[in-house]
């Protein structure tokens, strides 16, 4: 992608290098321009700032992406562990209390890693709000 304002200028020269994997970044809860800064802190929250590179995280924002995701992944899993466990010869209360402990133990990490992708995705991939912008490059946004 070029920069309208300066054509000459591309995404490394504006220290946006994409040198890390947003899959590796995501999947490890990593910063998405240095892999090395933690994403999230308690568990499900994405950090002000990255605490190595300094990456200012307020530009992420992957709504309920995440969720849909993790509800019909691990829905799905959940679904077909319920019917083999039942044909094992399980009592009920046994299959109850495996599946709440996989379904709440998946949601978490499956969570975390989901978040963290799209975040990684999001910033790979320059994503974000659309802009108007006039003929000269300014954003008409401000003026409206
Ligand atoms: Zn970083």
């Amino acid at each position: 992608m070029v920069d309208p304002k300066d054509p000459q200028k591309s995404e490394t020269d504006r220290g946006m290098l994409r040198s890390v994997s947003p899959y590796k970044a995501g999947f490890s809860c990593r910063c998405p321009k240095c892999g090395e800064g933690r994403l999230l802190v308690n568990g499900l929250e994405i950090r002000e700032a990255c605490e190595h590179c300094g990456l200012d995280f307020s530009f992420a924002d992957t709504g309920d992406g995440a969720q849909v995701f993790v509800i019909l992944i691990l829905g799905a899993i959940s679904a077909v562990l319920g019917f083999m466990l039942t044909g094992a010869g399980l009592s009920t209360a046994a299959i109850i209390g495996i599946l709440i402990v996989v379904i709440i133990g998946g949601s978490f990490f499956m969570l975390r890693a989901f978040k963290a992708t799209l975040v990684a995705l999001q910033y790979h991939h320059d994503a974000h709000e659309g802009r108007m912008e006039d003929e000269a490059g300014d954003e008409l946004n401000k003026k409206l």
